[in-house]
């Protein structure tokens, strides 16, 4: 006869629908579908863990945001941030919104010109461009953000070289009572650099100063900063017009605004207490149409959000490895999704739902990683109802950086789907494979043979 499997048992608390300071549990339902596609059948058909994107709301989220800012400003322009999820079939939704580009280095540059953007809609930002990216950046012109005082050098030396006239905007940061401050990017409004680099600009009369840029910080959690940071760039746009006779033709605001996530050590769920877009679109407009600008004359409005654009349209399904309890008795349980593909996890207490019916009885429970690594931890504490060995469950708001900063390390990183408007399933990235990997790889001639 078969043994019959035993575990010692452990005594525990079990909660049934207890209030807790948060208030009575809400969840009461297993999540089968996603976007009307079963959850059990996206596992099977494409293994696990599995990225799944949703089109539909990519394309809701993104109409939100921008109605929020186009029903209270005149022109307004989106560029996606290719560094929050450049998956291609990701980008090209954008794209197909009307979004331009917003890129931080030569590779994403590349990215977007392989997309098809054209290149006087890439926005290139970010510290490090070569002289190759920038003479690529002035040919196409490209609106470079200038970070830094040796970056200006360069582009003044290549408009010579190349005898073209760049098209130019300077990063600038500033502070907007959000501490600590993001200084390191662009120049400094209160302490002159900004106006060092603005007349530096106008007076080697080589480039086109077109536009004035910040990027405030990310997942901001007060809309209230951005209205400082806008009439400080309107400020700078208005001086740079009366000292020079020369129009600004945009304001980009950057991005950073907080998605629906929640961020570890937060009272209270993101989606209920984060700012909207409407909150932060207010913010914005209401301080550039309150600014001096004249009112037939405003100057075109950037935004380049790009975590509250995709993270909601992001799932991350997963299967139960294991559950064992600590030394302490409390239950863990070992799931086959890691801090490598799950980096957000770190900052983010995502939302975890069971894709199967569940019993009402929940208990406080860790959820480890597959990782040989103590570091590898997806919820420390989450009140869960048993899952067993086998079971599925799909991990929330993943879509903004994950896909990007993923690492492959011990395991193999997996597959990326999208359902479309239709209901329809399209592998957008394939799982990666040994194969892939060593690809890479090169072992010389000498290491070849060895003889256990
Ligand atoms: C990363 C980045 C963004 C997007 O930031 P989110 O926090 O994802 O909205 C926009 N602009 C610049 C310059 C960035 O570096």
């Amino acid at each position: 006869m078969e043994k019959l499997r035993y575990e010692r048992p452990v005594i525990k608390k079990l909660e049934t629908n207890m209030p807790n300071k948060f208030g009575f549990r809400t969840e009461y339902n297993p999540l089968t579908h996603l976007h009307g596609v079963a959850v059990k059948d996206l596992l099977k058909d494409h293994g696990s863990p599995l990225f799944v994107i949703s089109e539909t709301r990519i394309r809701e989220t993104y109409r939100t945001a921008y109605k929020a800012f186009s029903t209270r400003y005149p022109k307004v322009q989106f560029a996606w941030s290719y560094k929050t999820n450049y998956l291609n079939a990701i980008c090209r939704t954008f794209h197909q919104e009307g979004s331009w580009a917003e890129v931080v280095s030569g590779f994403e540059y590349d990215k977007a010109i392989h997309n098809g953007v054209d290149g006087s809609k890439i926005i290139f930002n970010g510290p490090d461009k070569t002289e190759q990216d920038l003479q690529k950046a002035i040919k196409n012109d490209s609106l470079i953000h200038i970070d830094h005082l040796d970056e200006l050098y360069m582009i003044i030396e290549l408009a010579d070289k190349m005898k073209k006239t760049p098209k130019v905007a300077i990063r600038v940061n500033m502070d907007t009572g959000i501490y600590p401050m993001w200084d390191r990017f662009g120049f400094n409004y209160e302490n002159g650099q900004a106006w060092d680099a603005l007349n530096k600009i106008m007076r080697s009369g080589k480039l086109d100063l077109v536009g004035l840029h910040c990027h405030i910080g990310t997942f901001m959690l007060t809309a209230h900063a951005y209205s400082t940071a806008a009439y400080k760039l309107a400020d700078l746009a208005l001086g740079v017009k009366k000292k020079y006779q020369h129009d600004i033709k945009y304001i980009d605001m950057g991005g950073g605004f907080a998605s629906k996530n929640t961020l570890k050590g937060s009272y209270l769920p993101g989606s209920d207490v984060n700012p909207t877009f409407d909150d932060f679109a207010e913010a914005i407009t209401s301080a550039l149409i309150n600014s001096d600008f004249e009112p037939d004359n405003l100057p075109l409005l950037i935004l380049e959000t790009g975590r509250a654009l995709i993270d909601e349209a992001g799932y991350l399904l997963g299967t139960v490895i294991s559950n064992k309890r600590s030394a302490t008795g409390k239950r863990t349980t070992i799931i086959d999704i890691g801090v490598n593909i799950l980096f957000t996890s770190f900052w983010y207490n995502h939302k975890v739902t069971p894709a199967q019916p569940f019993s009402h009885y929940t208990e406080d429970t860790t959820l480890y990683g597959p990782l040989c690594m103590n570091i590898d931890v997806i919820r420390e504490s989450v009140s869960l109802p048993l899952m067993n060995k086998g079971d599925n469950f799909v991990i929330h708001h993943v879509g903004a950086y994950n896909m990007t900063q993923w690492m492959q390390f011990i395991t193999l990183r997996p597959k990326v789907v999208m359902i479309d408007d239709k209901g329809n399933v399209h592998v957008i990235r394939e799982k990666e494979t040994l194969e892939r990997v060593e690809q890479m790889e090169k072992v010389p001639q000498h290491l070849k043979e060895f003889d256990l």
